[in-house]
């Protein structure tokens, strides 16, 4: 069986691979430790309601990568659906990410671009040059009054630690605006597939040189087994944590149905802390192509990731960090033919496209290393860089 490669993880990450080398000529083993594809973009129909459920919580297809884009194209038909979040602080309801709507409701005003900008820069704290922490980086952008407001509460709870402990690069995901543009994602594309996730990665996953073997955990030992393996389990887990814990928040999620229409939006954030749960997601808003009389709703609540939940957020703080550089010299020394890949396998907070495009990089990169004899990539991204 040497000549098989193994794939670990079903998600978007081992899907893209598992089909770049099936297409190619190889014959490729998916083993995927869940009952389903997908990972966490996993979607489901709800029997009671009929709405389509993205079980782990909203997944918005987002890229300015025109190659990613056209490549997701080919498995389903991505709708229109543009991500309008709303907020709710101190008892009012606001538009995210910041905009002038925003600006403007928050402090009464009725200001242009021109006033919000030069307002905002007077209310920001220009002492900070370069942000190393994310209340830094929300200080120096929009100033305490809105950073109190829309981000402190919020990502305390989501990520269980002071805004001052955490990474400046997590803020960096949202924009601020000074018009009323209040598209949560500043991509060139962006859509919903029309029959799901999960649907896109059957697809992909349908190819008669692809054995999928699901509720198949796989370990390490396995490895000499096949002439290579891609690794898109968690990066610790590998080696049973020996060498330290790579720390994670996980997520639940309180389901509940309710008749027609509970909040009128796709996604509301709860940015005060007198509140428990980070955000209320309501799925039938995520397919506005589609109607349905009742509704279901995810109440979404945050915690750390303990032995048995499911990963979500990789957390990066300092000790994960040094744990993380042990393991990535292990990875870098071990001599089984594995490559890390994906968001557990290289311990990055990645998005969907992101994950695809560093998938068929990787599968490019093994097709010209297996035929002109080069080393093969140990990691699909260094994890130290991030
Ligand atoms: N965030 C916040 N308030 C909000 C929305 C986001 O403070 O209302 C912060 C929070 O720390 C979050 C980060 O911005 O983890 C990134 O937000 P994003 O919406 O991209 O998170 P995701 O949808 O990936 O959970």
């Amino acid at each position: 069986m040497a000549d098989r490669i193994a794939v670990v993880g079903a998600g978007f990450s081992g899907a893209v691979v598992a089909r770049e080398l099936a297409l190619a000529g190889h014959r490729v083993d998916v083993f995927e430790s869940r009952s389903h594809v997908a990972g966490n973009c996993h979607t489901q129909r709800d029997p009671e309601t009929g709405v389509l459920v993205h079980k782990y919580g909203p997944h918005i297809f987002h890229t300015s990568n025109q190659r990613v884009w056209d490549y997701v194209q080919q498995f389903d038909t991505f709708m229109p659906f543009t991500n309008r979040v709303k907020a709710i602080t101190g008892g009012a309801v606001y538009s995210l990410p910041i905009n002038l709507l925003t600006i403007n409701a928050f402090y009464k005003k009725t200001l242009s671009p021109a006033q919000a900008e030069q307002f905002v820069r007077e209310v920001a704290d220009t002492s900070i040059d370069v942000p190393q922490t994310f209340e830094e980086q929300a200080l120096k952008f929009v100033g305490r009054d809105l950073y109190e407001a829309f981000f402190k509460g919020y990502t305390t709870k989501q990520w269980g630690v002071s805004p001052q402990e955490l990474p400046a690069s997590i803020l960096r995901r949202l924009p601020v605006r000074f018009n009323y543009d209040d598209n949560y994602y500043a991509s060139t594309y962006q859509g919903i597939p029309r029959h799901g996730y999960t649907h896109i990665v059957e697809r992909m996953l349908d190819h008669p040189g692809i054995t999928l073997h699901l509720n198949s955990p796989f370990a390490a030992q396995q490895a000499a087994d096949f002439a290579h393996v891609f690794y898109s389990g968690p990066l610790d887990q590998w080696f049973g944590g020996s060498m330290g814990e790579l720390g994670y928040r996980t997520l639940d999620f309180v389901e509940e149905r309710h008749p027609g229409d509970f909040q009128g939006n796709a996604v509301i954030n709860y940015c005060d802390t007198s509140v428990d749960w980070t955000r209320i997601s309501e799925h039938k808003h995520f397919a506005p192509w589609e109607s349905h009389a009742s509704t279901l709703i995810y109440r979404e609540y945050s915690r750390a990731c303990g032995a048995g939940d499911i990963p979500y957020y990789p957390i990066r703080l300092v000790q994960d960090k040094a744990a993380l550089a042990r393991y990535v010299e292990a990875v870098n020394a071990t001599p089984l033919n594995v490559t890390f890949m994906g968001r557990l396998g290289t311990y990055r907070y990645i998005d969907m496209h992101v994950t695809i495009a560093e998938a068929l990089d990787l599968a490019a990169t093994f097709l010209a290393a297996t035929q002109c004899g080069k080393p093969l990539p140990k990691f699909s991204v260094d994890p130290l860089a991030a």
